[in-house]
């Protein structure tokens, strides 16, 4: 026996609480319930514990949920501070004179509005320009002040005319947000497109970079195109049209325009495949269209007062766990990108009462957890073996460890999801599968 990994009482304990265990405080797959069976996510991400409806459109993440979600805001938070944005968060409730000083409190129809038994009329953040900007101009004096980039990873709220598709489309949603002022449109266009290559890093990074295309579509307030990152799946809301390399696409919505055509794929000839998609982002060239509302202007170099550029940029990260499960499952279940998954390693241990299998357990469970690697554990004593694999390939952690009939005294078994066969590996060889 190899006494570096031999446990005592108190070890145990503490390795076990360094993973989690599949239970009702973690998670409880729910065979039964099928909220929206209509929507692959929500009925997915509900049969395998990661969310709960309560309404329509309004979802809690469970604590599996909510760590996928926490996995895809921390990719997105380190591409925006290496794009140089800082980090804020503003308050959910908005007070209507910002939204009155664009006009906007009148024509967006999704606002939430409250009265306050103050008086005072009240909104639900459904985004977030009005206040950036109202803060921007306390902020932002002399050119010597620009350029300047924050985002916020913050819950919105819309109150949406068809809540649907699970979290695709929800009435409270999160989502990053980020705002950008400039000077003059050489430094804007810089910067718009260096925030579109940290996208496709982000996209990449959640495991679904190579069915994620940029998306020329229309509806940008100052520029003639706006940008959309869209997930190609046929569960999808929107259609686009594809080039053959698959590199470049362009909403229908758009589509039919010359000049958006010509913009996309430069006058070539190409032959264009039509799809469904999820827009998981977009970007926006706004202009002066919010700066000047809020009198945001500076002096320039030359001495002249003169307005300030701005765009800005969203990703919705709810909207992104839905729309990677609705890519990443098959027959059995969900099968994470290992980047998002909410777990490393999903650990099942078969045999009750088996002292040799509980001690293999706590040497696996101390191997993996001291390479830094997480761990659900599955050791529940009441239910069969069929069900726990059917469990875990539900869930849907890439891989699997199994302690069972193939194991021996520092041996156990590893298995990819959605691959049947086992391979028996020694403590050793299992560290190095998951930290190589
Ligand atoms: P859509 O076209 O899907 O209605 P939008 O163009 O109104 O979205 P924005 O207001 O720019 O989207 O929001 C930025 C991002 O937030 C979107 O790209 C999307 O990923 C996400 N998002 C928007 N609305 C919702 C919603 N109701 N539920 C979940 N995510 C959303
Ligand atoms: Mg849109």
């Amino acid at each position: 026996m190899n006494t570096d990994l031999k446990l005592d009482h108190k070890d145990t304990q503490m390795r076990i609480a360094e993973a989690h265990r599949l239970c009702a405080a973690v998670t409880a797959t729910n065979k039964s319930l099928i909220v929206d069976p209509s929507s692959k996510n929500a009925s997915l991400l509900t049969k395998a514990g990661y969310i709960t409806q309560i309404g329509a459109g309004l979802y809690t993440l469970m604590p599996l949920g909510l760590r996928v979600l926490n996995r895809i805001e921390n990719i997105v938070r380190s591409e925006m501070n290496s794009s140089g944005a800082s980090e804020f968060l503003s308050p959910v409730i908005h007070p209507k004179e910002v939204w009155s000083t664009t006009g906007r409190w009148e024509t967006v129809d999704v606002l939430f509005k409250l009265n306050s038994h103050s008086g005072a009329e009240l909104c639900l953040a459904a985004t977030a320009e009005e206040v950036i900007t109202n803060i921007a101009k306390g902020l932002i004096r002399s050119y010597r002040d620009l350029p300047l980039a924050t985002y916020q990873i913050q819950s919105k709220c819309r109150d949406e005319l068809r809540p649907r598709a699970g979290l695709l489309r929800g009435r409270e949603f999160r989502m990053k947000d980020l705002y950008s002022f400039h000077l003059d449109s050489t430094e804007l266009e810089r910067y718009y497109e260096q925030v579109c290559t940290a996208y496709q890093r982000i996209f990449a990074r959640c495991g679904i970079g190579h069915r994620t295309v940029r998306t020329f579509a229309s509806g940008g307030v100052f520029s003639q195109f706006s940008d959309e990152f869209q997930l190609l799946s046929d569960s999808g809301e929107d259609t686009i049209f594809l080039s053959d390399d698959g590199k470049v696409a362009i909403n229908a919505e758009v589509a039919k325009d010359a000049v958006a055509l010509e913009a996309a794929f430069g006058g070539a000839k190409m032959k264009l495949t039509e799809c469904r998609a999820i827009e998981v982002g977009n970007t926006f060239k706004l202009g002066t269209r919010f700066t000047d509302a809020f009198d945001l202007k500076v002096i320039n170099p030359q001495g002249q007062l003169q307005s300030v550029l701005m765009c800005c940029y969203g990703i919705g990260t709810t909207r992104l766990v839905g729309a990677i499960a609705e890519v990443c499952s098959d027959e059995l279940g969900l099968v994470w990108p290992e980047q998002v998954a909410p777990y490393d390693a999903h650990l099942i241990t078969l045999g009750v009462n088996d002292s040799a299998v509980d001690e293999l357990k706590y040497k696996t469970i101390k191997a993996l957890t001291g390479s830094g690697v997480s761990v659900l554990i599955d050791d529940r004593s009441d239910v069969r073996a069929g069900e726990k694999f059917h469990d875990a390939d539900l869930i849907g952690i890439p891989k699997q460890v199994i302690i069972g009939k193939h194991a021996s005294e520092s041996r156990v078994e590893f298995k990819k999801r959605g691959v049947k066969q086992a391979d028996i590996v020694d403590l050793e060889r299992l560290q190095g599968i998951f930290r190589p």
